[in-house]
């Protein structure tokens, strides 16, 4: 049941507690590709051709392979995110109560919070560093099970199977560290995770994961259990089907492939690493320095947004809109919306479904409830942005928003294949 592909992306998964280690993770293997860092700062405007990325912030990551100059007519593009729900430690975390030492967390996104309850938690992210030429900023991970975010016991709490769990996020969400006085500081834990000295500590960004690591599952293999499949599985898919673009790959394409991972789409977007930010339109407009070339390449462009999709609940069937239930290991899913949370048009839904056809990779189709308000994702972001028709799709999947998640085993290496056939151009 295992391919090359679930192999690698488990390790992806694992490897990525945070959008800052996922970014490292995708620019490695753009690396090994033969894919080439660019500095946004330099000029580009005699790009040769070849394949390069950029990552402007550490939490989002473009890259693309330029053919020559006269094949560089429209944009194949594929959109992800790389950050995912969790708790966040707020800038002054650390407070005792009742004996215990505590940090404070901000929730990130649309968490499903009782997720996080009695889980073993560790604690990663991104430190700044006072470093030789100024400031630096270093991936930490703390792989141990440091923290827990305690559930009360049900003698305390005598309703809570009947009339469910609420949760207070200011009071009840709060991890402890350990008892007062026998945690080290913060800062202190941080400067020994990154080797440094405690003075040289500026400042942190670090959240909470959950230590249990990705697993195939099912009696057959035929599932995968992990933390962040929403949306890392869909981020392993675009930097795997643009990496045979690297050099030795690029001859072969008549357009100009493009992945863009972005920051920041569970909460909105709106940042300078999000898809709403001018970073995608700037990075496209300089591969094509020509100003009317640029609109022109922009006029036959396409932009495949990849980000999971639901798949239909077993125990909640009715939830789900009757001819639209997209099944585990049942192949990409094309994701429709009329009011537009999803951007899909007929147009890029054939285009999408003809490319699967064409690689004889199985098609569904999601549509919400017409009663239950959507969800969204960067699509009708960057096809507003851009002015380029977008297809919305991705893997189906249940527990979306978990701290564990739940797909298929043979979804990846089908998205990554139609994918791949798309990126050729
Ligand atoms: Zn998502």
């Amino acid at each position: 049941m295992t391919d090359d592909v679930v192999t690698d992306l488990l390790a992806f998964l694992g490897a990525s507690p945070t959008p800052f280690h996922a970014v490292d993770q995708g620019r490695r293997r753009l690396e090994a590709a033969g894919f080439r860092r660019l500095d946004e700062t330099d000029r580009w405007d005699r790009l040769p051709p070849g394949a390069y990325y950029v990552t402007s912030s550490g939490s989002n990551l473009v890259a693309f392979a330029l053919p020559a100059p006269e094949h560089r007519t429209r944009f194949c593009i594929v959109g992800a995110h790389t950050d995912s729900p969790n708790l966040r430690l707020k800038p002054n975390p650390e407070y005792v109560a009742e004996g215990y030492a505590q940090l404070g967390v901000e929730v990130y996104g649309g968490v499903l919070l009782n997720s996080w309850l009695d889980r073993d938690l560790g604690l990663a992210g991104r430190v700044l560093i006072k470093g030789e030429r100024g400031i630096e900023n270093r991936l930490v991970r703390l792989d141990r099970p440091v923290l827990r975010v305690p559930q009360l016991a049900i003698h305390l709490d005598r309703e809570v199977n009947d009339k469910g769990l609420i949760l207070n996020r200011q009071d009840h969400l709060a991890p402890v560290i350990g008892l007062a006085g026998g945690a080290a500081s913060l800062t202190q834990i941080i400067a020994d995770v990154a080797g440094v000295a405690v003075d040289r500590v500026l400042g942190h960004e670090l959240m909470l994961f959950d230590l249990l690591p990705p697993a195939l599952g099912g009696w057959a293999n035929e599932l995968i259990f992990s933390a962040r499949l929403d949306n890392l599985a869909m981020c392993h898919a675009a930097v795997s089907a643009i990496s045979p673009l690297g050099p030795l790959g690029r001859a072969a394409s008549e357009a100009i492939a493009v992945i863009a991972l972005f920051d920041h789409e569970e909460v909105g977007s709106a940042s300078a690493a999000g898809a709403a930010s001018a970073v995608l339109p700037r990075i496209l407009e300089r591969l094509v320095p020509d100003r009317e070339a640029f609109h022109q390449a922009c006029a036959g462009s396409s932009c495949v947004s990849a980000d999971m999709s639901h798949a239909v609940h077993p125990n909640y069937a009715s939830r789900h809109e009757p001819r639209h239930k997209p099944h585990i290991n049942g192949g990409p899913v094309i994701k429709t919306n009329v009011q537009q949370r999803y951007a899909t048009t007929p147009a890029t839904a054939a285009m999408f479904a003809e490319l699967c056809r064409e690689e004889d990779v199985p098609v569904q189709h999601y549509a919400h409830r017409t009663d239950l308000a959507c969800g969204s994702t960067i699509g009708p972001i960057t096809s507003t942005l851009l002015g380029i028709p977008t297809v919305d799709v991705g893997n189906p999947m249940l527990s979306m928003h978990s701290a564990r998640e739940m797909a298929g085993s043979r979804d990846p290496a089908l998205m990554t294949r139609v994918l791949t056939r798309y990126l050729r151009g």
